[in-house]
């Protein structure tokens, strides 16, 4: 009856038709061979983007976060993130489950994390009762704390602090993309001060699947070791790296839409009574907005929303996420500030 317009996410975006045919040209090989010349090929550019030496291929960000943290910490190691993070929240604690690392977490509310941050956090001593404090995890753009965006100039004094102490550093990337489009800066230059990079391809870029955790030469034939053993060695895997090439080819600059269309639908929101937006206006794709308790719950509002095709995620109990993405148009975001209104009415 009505269309389906899917604002739960970024990772709902299809295949377009001409990404399909992609798939069918696509040259392959055996990547757990080492021999997928289109596994190559990305992996070689993703590399030469971020300024690594080397990147390899992985299923999931979820798994290219994994491989980061054991890149730099062993069973018994501690790393540092950010209380909201995605290695933190939605990862099923898999530093811990697989990797035996323990975690401390620093609440920042918008999720940029600075120094006096880990000043507070610190180093544990050398000492047998703690762990070894090992590596601090930056996430840019942050995914619970509405798409922010961490300054260059804080990713640069956190992992001089964290250098200077010898730990290492990560980062969660998988929405770099939209930091580079919003501020102009190099790809390399945000990931530049970090051991090692994860990025996604199935977010905003729209691929189906893949991402890619990147680094030293070193890291990287590890981290290939570590891929075979979660069971992420893929074999004709270039149909969708070759799908990701083409996404980097197609779809990375008009990825500024969607933050136009997340900018429009805050805006819209801020004015509608009973709903607010905790950390203001959005930055790149993702729009955060709560729901006054006297009106209802976060849940009713995107239950309203679903029963007219409009579909959001309820984050919290009051808070509600609407990701802008490829497969949503300026249209499509009439259409769902329309939803809203009616739905809050
Ligand atoms: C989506 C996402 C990931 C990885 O998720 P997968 O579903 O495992 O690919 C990692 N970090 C952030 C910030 C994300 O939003």
């Amino acid at each position: 009856m009505y269309d389906i317009r899917d604002f739960r996410s970024d990772t709902v975006t299809r295949p377009t038709i001409e990404m399909r045919e992609i798939f069918i040209d696509a040259a392959v090989g055996d990547d757990v061979f080492n021999d997928d010349p289109s596994v190559h090929q990305l992996q070689d550019r993703v590399a030469s983007m971020l300024g690594k030496e080397a990147a390899l291929f992985v299923p999931s960000g979820t798994m290219s976060n994994l491989i980061g943290i054991m890149l730099s910490c062993r069973p018994g190691d501690e790393l540092l993130c950010e209380g909201n993070s995605h290695i933190f929240h939605y990862e099923q604690g898999g530093y811990a489950q697989i990797a035996g690392v323990a975690i401390r977490t620093i609440e920042t509310g918008d999720g940029v994390v600075t120094v006096p941050h880990l000043e507070q956090l610190g180093v544990r001593p050398d000492d047998i009762h703690y762990p070894r404090t090992r590596l601090v995890t930056l996430e840019n753009t942050h995914n619970r704390g509405g798409g922010k965006i961490t300054p260059l100039e804080t990713i640069t004094e956190v992992c001089d602090w964290a250098h200077e102490r010898g730990l290492r550093t990560h980062l969660d990337g998988a929405r770099i993309w939209n930091t580079h489009l919003a501020t102009g800066i190099e790809l390399s230059r945000l990931a530049e001060p970090f051991d090692t990079v994860n990025v996604c391809f199935s977010k905003g870029l729209g691929a189906p699947v893949g991402s890619i955790i990147s680094g030293s030469h070193e890291d990287i034939q590890q981290a290939r070791r570590f891929r075979k053993v979660l069971g992420g060695g893929m074999r004709q895997a270039g149909i969708l790296a070759a799908a990701a090439t083409y996404a980097l080819d197609n779809h990375l600059d008009g990825m500024i839409a969607d933050h136009m269309n997340a900018t429009r639908l805050a805006e819209v929101a801020a004015e509608i009574e009973h709903l607010s937006l905790p950390l203001g206006m959005p930055e790149t794709n993702i729009v955060l907005f709560d729901v006054d308790p006297g009106w209802g719950t976060a849940g009713d509002l995107v239950q309203k929303l679903a029963s007219v095709g409009v579909l959001m995620l309820a984050i919290g109990p009051q808070r509600v996420r609407a990701v802008t993405h490829l497969d949503l148009t300026s249209e499509d975001t009439e259409v769902a500030i329309e939803a809203i209104r009616g739905a809050m009415a």
